[in-house]
C-alpha cells in the first residue's frame, strides 16, 4: 500500500475549489455519506478534474451510498454536453478513514475512473484518491492546486 517498488503512482489533479465543494457537501450531508462525480480529462499520467457534480445519496446512509438515478443522469448528460469524461467518483466516510471499504470495492464504478473518499473522522476533513480493483486498491497521488 505504500506504492514502493511499483511503477510511478498515477496522479489525480483536483483544483482546490472543487475539493472545497466536495468537503462542504460532505459536511452538509453528514452523518449520511455524500456522493458525486468529477468530470475532466484523462491522460497518460492520470486525470485532471475540471468540474464537480454533487449527486443525491438516495440511501441517506452513514455507511453506504447509491446515487439517485435522476441526479446521476442529468450529471452524465451535462458532462457529455461539455465534452468532458467522468474521471472520478467521490463519496464521504463520516466516521471512518478515507480508505476504501469492502462495499466500495464491490460497488466500484468503472475501470479508469478514480475513487475519491472524503473522511470526516478526524479533526480536519481528509481527501484521498484511489484506483480500485475487484479485490484490492492502490492509492493515487492527489494533487490539489
Ligand atoms: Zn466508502
Amino acid at each position: 500500500m505504500t506504492g514502493q517498488g511499483v511503477a510511478k503512482a498515477l496522479v489525480f489533479v483536483l483544483p482546490s475549489r472543487l475539493c472545497q465543494t466536495m468537503i462542504l457537501q460532505a459536511l452538509d450531508e453528514s452523518p449520511s455519506e455524500c456522493c458525486g462525480l468529477l468530470a475532466g480529462k484523462r491522460h497518460d499520467g492520470g486525470w485532471v478534474a475540471e468540474d464537480v457534480f454533487p449527486l443525491v445519496n438516495e440511501l441517506k446512509s452513514a455507511t453506504r451510498f447509491r446515487s439517485e438515478p435522476r441526479s446521476l443522469l442529468s450529471a452524465l448528460r451535462l458532462i457529455e454536453h461539455r465534452g468532458m469524461d467522468v474521471v472520478g467518483i467521490y463519496h464521504s466516510h463520516p466516521k471512518t478513514d478515507a480508505i476504501p471499504s469492502r462495499t466500495d470495492l464491490a460497488w466500484r464504478w468503472a475501470d479508469g475512473v478514480a475513487d475519491l473518499i472524503i473522511s470526516l473522522s478526524g479533526e480536519k476533513p481528509v481527501v484521498r484518491a484511489w484506483s480500485l480493483g475487484d479485490l484490492d486498491f492502490e492509492e493515487l497521488q492527489l494533487k490539489t492546486a
